[in-house]
Parts: C-alpha cells; sequence; structure tokens
C-alpha cells in the first residue's frame, strides 16, 4: 500500500520504518523537506536528526506534507498534538478526501513545563477535532496509548497487550486494525466512534506517570476480561 507518514519524531520514523520493512511504500511528510535534512544536531529531547534515521532507510522517501498525502491511499498523523490541525490543513482537505488517516497524536500541552496537561479533554479529544475540521477524511484514532517503538514491535514485551481504535467508520477502522496486526499486534479492542478517542487520550496523564514511576517508556495495557 501507497502510505504518508506525516511526521519526522520518533513515532513518525518508527512507524514508516517498519510500514517499509512490510513492504508498503513510504513518504514521510515534513514542513520542508531541505531544511528537515539539513537539520545536524539533536532536538531538545534528545532525538537524533531526521537525516541520520534516512541514511539507514534510503527506501523511504522525505515530501512535503502536500506531497505526502496526495500520493497516498493512507494518511499517519504522527506530528505533534498542537500543529496536527496546522499540518492536516498544510496537506490539505482535497489530498486527504476519502482517505483513512491513522491519528497517532496526543493533545499534550508542555506550555507550563512538566507534567503536560491536556489542551483538549472530557467533552471532546484531538481525534474529534480533527474529524470535524476534515469531513471528508476518515480518522482513525489508535496506538497513542503505547510508545513508539512498542507501537510497530509489540512484541519487545514478553506477554501480549492491547490497543485501542476509534473512529466514525468502520472500513477504516478494519484497515487500521490490518496494519495493527501487521505489526504483531493481537488484542485491538474497537471503542467505537471517534468519541471515544476521549479515553484513550485521557489516558496520557496516567501514561505519563508510570513512565515516571517505572523508569521506562516501555509497557502497555492489558485489558483482561
Ligand atoms: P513531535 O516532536 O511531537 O512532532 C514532530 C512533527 O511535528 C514533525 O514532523 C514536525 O514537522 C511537526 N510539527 C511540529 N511543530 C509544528 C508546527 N508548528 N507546524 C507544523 N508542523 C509541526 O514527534 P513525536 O515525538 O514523534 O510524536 C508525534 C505524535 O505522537 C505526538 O502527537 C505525540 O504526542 C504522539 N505520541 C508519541 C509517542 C512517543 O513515543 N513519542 C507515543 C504516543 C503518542 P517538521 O517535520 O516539519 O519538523
Amino acid at each position: 500500500m501507497q502510505i504518508a507518514v506525516l511526521g519526522t519524531g520518533m513515532v513518525g520514523r518508527a512507524i514508516a520504518g517498519r510500514l517499509e520493512e512490510l513492504g508498503h511504500e513510504v513518504t514521510v511528510g515534513t514542513r520542508d523537506p531541505q531544511a528537515t535534512t539539513a537539520r545536524a544536531e539533536a532536538d531538545q529531547m534528545g532525538t537524533p536528526p531526521y537525516i541520520t534515521w534516512a541514511d539507514a532507510h534510503p527506501g523511504v522517501r522525505l515530501a512535503r506534507f502536500s506531497d505526502a498525502a496526495a500520493a497516498a491511499e493512507v494518511v499517519v498523523n504522527a506530528t505533534n498534538g498542537s500543529a496536527s490541525l496546522e499540518v492536516l490543513e498544510l496537506a490539505g482537505a482535497d489530498n486527504l478526501a476519502g482517505k483513512v488517516l491513522l491519528d497517532i497524536a496526543n493533545p499534550l500541552d508542555f506550555s507550563s513545563g512538566m507534567p503536560p496537561t491536556l489542551f483538549v479533554k472530557d467533552n471532546d479529544s484531538l481525534g474529534e477535532l480533527l474529524q470535524r475540521a476534515f469531513p471528508r477524511t476518515r480518522v482513525v484514532k489508535s496506538l497513542n496509548t503505547l510508545n513508539a517503538d512498542l507501537m510497530v514491535r509489540p512484541d519487545l514485551l514478553p506477554e501480549g497487550t492491547t490497543v485501542f481504535v476509534s473512529g466514525d467508520d468502520a472500513d477504516a477502522k478494519a484497515t487500521v486494525t490490518t496494519l495493527l496486526m501487521e505489526f504483531g499486534h493481537r488484542d485491538v479492542i474497537d471503542l467505537g466512534d471517534i468519541t471515544s478517542a476521549r479515553g484513550t487520550e485521557m489516558v496520557l496523564p496516567l501514561w505519563l506517570r508510570l513512565m515516571v514511576a517505572l523508569g521506562t517508556p516501555t509497557f502497555n495495557f492489558k485489558i483482561i476480561r
């Protein structure tokens, strides 16, 4: 499948690299490909520059958000939550129309320091915000409740864990579930329509505290029933 992964951070890289390994044709989307490849320093979180990763993944193309989205059958939103609306506008409503958008972004607000707060919650969610802004796109929220490496390699944990899907379109959720299965996930719970993204986004305050308490981001939830 032709897949656009919007986002050059650790999530975009993890998803793009794994999709390519699985045989998909992958283009990573960014604001300015030249500027992105010219960056030589790690960012403030210590993420190495994109070019280091790109050199190890010559089969993955890099393009402007709009070019990446135009060519894709499925689009992944792996951008900073506070910029996701703007990124999708740059990608272009027409380029996104009719397509499945796997939305991994979290609505984290770091403006008051750590831990971050949620800039949308309770009676709305980032997933819904994106779905409302792009009504012709089929938004599916998933994978936002686990670390980037585990998203694509759940077998890094010693036992199977759980991922969730939220979205209004059953076919779009089936497409995303197939990709999740390709990554190695076996327990995928369909939470219902896109309003159920409120729950998985509001898990983030707990997830962040667990990371501090456990001293690692390599953990996940397992729903026993
Ligand atoms: P990130 O640093 O949060 O986002 C990087 C991407 O956001 C880049 O592609 C960047 O564009 C774009 N961006 C940032 N500010 C922008 C602006 N003002 N206008 C347009 N684009 C902008 O990357 P990340 O750590 O990989 O996280 C991606 C998303 O996944 C986030 O929403 C995060 O909350 C969520 N998430 C992360 C993890 C994790 O393990 N890190 C786990 C679950 C969910 P350029 O390429 O042009 O620089």
